[in-house]
Formats: structure tokens, C-alpha cells, sequence
């Protein structure tokens, strides 16, 4: 069975955290593998953006693979960005290992409104599901239910759901049955 290592780069609620790893089991067949908390990834803070950099964070996610995990997944409440966009939900290595996810901008917060859990954790279970499905090999799906859609906005992540689309399952079985590392 595939191991799914999940860690935290900074808090993370512990329930939002649970779901997550859940729903990581159920969609890759996978067991989850809990690591120590870490703190905010301050060196990975850009100044000049007030934002942290993803790709200096998945370099240093992919570092902290335990030797049993086929996979590693940071969850943080920090905002992304990579250089050329304004930010991302998150990043990950087509076919490798590591992947981070951030809430900052599946909160409703964020865009003005109140606090909505339920809302919060829906989002987070698909773009956790996005960026880990990248991970095994899936690349961006057309259907825009599917949650191997590109979203760039929240309303996007709002508009699909959590499960693959059978054409995006078939893809995952088949990496299941013959994976594919380029760590
Ligand atoms: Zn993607
Ligand atoms: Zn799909």
C-alpha cells in the first residue's frame, strides 16, 4: 500500500488537518503517515510579495520524506506564489513526490465574508486531492467537475468536486499498478 506522508508548515487546525489525510486515504488507496509539526517556513518569505515562496517550500518538503513514504504533502496556512502568478492554492512534482497545499485562500475570510468551516474544508479536500493526484502522475483534467480541474480562482475550486472523474480514476489505477518515481 502506498505511504502518504502529511505534515504542517506552521498551525493547521487539527480537524481540517484529519479530513484532509482521510480523504487522501480513500481517493489514492493510501495509508497516511503523520510527521511532526513544523513551524512557518519563514525562510521561504519573499519580502518585496508578503507572500512564501512554493518552490523553495517543496524543496524542502521533498527533503523531509521518510524513507517508507512514497509521498510527502505539507498543508499550510501561509499564501503561495510561484514568480510568474499572483499566488497558488498549491504546487507539486508531476510524477515525484512532494506536494504542498495552502488554505490562505480557500478561506472565506480571506475574501471579506465570515468564517466558514464546512466551505473551508470542501475546498481543502480538493485541491489536497489536485495537488497530490499531480504527484501520481495526473495532469490537468478538462471535465471542470473533476478536481484535477485548474482552478485560479475559488469560484473554480467551488465549481468542482472532490472525486475523480472516471477518466482521471482509470489514469490513477493505472499509476497505482505501475508507478512511476522521479524523485
Ligand atoms: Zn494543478
Ligand atoms: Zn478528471
Amino acid at each position: 500500500v502506498t505511504r502518504i506522508a502529511l505534515m504542517t508548515l506552521g498551525p493547521v487546525e487539527p480537524r481540517v488537518l484529519r479530513l484532509m489525510g482521510e480523504t487522501l486515504e480513500s481517493t489514492f488507496g493510501a495509508h497516511i503517515l503523520p510527521l511532526t509539526a513544523l513551524p512557518d517556513p519563514a525562510h521561504a518569505f519573499d519580502m518585496g510579495r508578503a507572500q512564501y515562496s512554493s518552490t523553495v517550500i517543496l524543496r524542502d518538503v521533498l527533503g523531509k520524506k521518510p524513507p517508507g513514504a512514497a509521498k510527502i504533502v505539507a498543508i499550510t496556512e501561509r499564501d503561495l506564489f510561484i514568480p510568474m502568478l499572483t499566488f497558488v492554492f498549491g504546487q507539486a512534482q508531476i510524477d515525484g513526490a512532494a506536494a504542498v497545499v495552502s488554505l490562505a485562500r480557500l478561506r472565506t475570510e480571506y475574501y471579506g465574508g465570515e468564517p466558514d468551516s464546512a466551505l473551508l474544508v470542501e475546498r481543502a479536500l480538493k485541491e489536497v486531492v489536485h495537488e497530490t493526484g499531480h504527484t501520481f502522475g495526473l495532469t490537468h483534467c478538462h471535465n471542470t467537475s473533476c478536481p484535477m480541474s485548474l482552478s485560479n480562482t475559488v469560484e473554480q475550486v467551488d465549481g468542482k468536486g472532490k472525486d475523480l472523474c472516471v477518466s482521471c480514476s482509470l489514469l490513477l489505477a493505472d499509476r497505482l499498478r505501475n508507478p512511476i518515481s522521479k524523485e
